[in-house]
């Protein structure tokens, strides 16, 4: 059972002192770790992020040239738009925690065995470079930035509609970096400073998730929504949903994997 001696454990193994920490050898030797992509991969990648930051520079120009940078719901829309980013990287988080299997095509290996690593292994996270981390999510923002070109901005709603775009790409930008650095026993000080004051996800908040069966808290960009989808049951009942919709069964390839190196690291023992 996942809930089990075995598996919790290991889970209290793996996630140690309030937070997930690296240890240079050990019984995490003989867990699976993060693939190392090909060139091709890593120079798409790179140009991502690139993208991804030159359409931010770009855009926000064209949207304080219409006033959309101090109208009066300038504000209120971007924290709105931040609060949408924070739910979206949950949404995200969840579906690939949840539903299928690294043998589906492309997205198995490249989208969902990430997700079931980093249950079993989540140190090997810190192992991963800044373009690894963080090429993915820009790679998804930037549909969402190249849409705003397509919007009229001599328009109140166009301007508000570009504004509440911008803002959720420049939020949901640096989500899994914010997750890495929520692994850190050390972050940097600055980091450390903006996760005690709740603006980014903390180490002490994302801790929960980790601990089987890893259904709390999936929200990892501020985290603000966690609370909120956890005294409403959210994602439980989706689940249900999905369920009873599909017939398809939450979590069973993640089981599958706790159960296999929970019942490894019995036999060492
Ligand atoms: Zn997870
Ligand atoms: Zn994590």
């Amino acid at each position: 059972m996942v809930q089990g001696g075995g598996a919790a454990l290991h889970m209290a193994h793996l996630v140690t002192g309030g937070q997930p920490e690296s240890s240079p050898a050990g019984p995490a030797d003989d867990l699976p770790r993060h693939d190392d992509f090909d060139v091709v991969t890593r120079a798409i990648e790179l140009l991502s992020l690139l993208a991804a930051c030159l359409l931010l520079a770009w855009q926000l120009p064209r949207l304080a040239q219409h006033g959309a940078l101090t109208a009066w719901w300038t504000l209120p829309l971007a924290l709105l738009a931040v609060l949408a980013a924070d739910f979206i990287s949950g949404l995200v988080h969840w579906f690939a925690d949840t539903w299928f299997d690294e043998s589906v095509p492309v997205l198995g290996p490249r989208f969902l065995r990430p997700f079931r690593v980093h249950h079993v292994n989540p140190e090997t996270f810190l192992t991963r470079d800044f373009v690894d981390t963080n090429g993915d999510v820009a790679m998804l923002t930037i549909p969402f930035l190249l849409l705003v070109f397509g919007l009229p901005l001599e328009t109140a709603w166009g301007q508000a509609a570009g504004l509440f775009l911008v803002a959720l790409s420049a939020a949901a930008l640096p989500t899994n970096q914010v997750h890495q650095w929520a692994h850190m026993a050390r972050p940097p000080r600055w980091v450390a400073w903006l996760q005690y004051w709740g603006l980014i996800l903390s180490g002490n908040a994302h801790r929960r998730h980790h601990e089987p069966p890893h259904v709390a808290n999936y929200c990892i960009a501020t985290g603000w929504c966690n609370p909120v989808l956890s005294a409403v049951d959210f994602f439980p009942r989706l689940e249900r949903l999905v369920t009873r919709l599909t017939g398809l069964q939450p979590r069973q390839d993640d089981q599958q994997y706790l159960e296999r190196f929970a019942s490894a690291e019995e036999e060492r023992a």
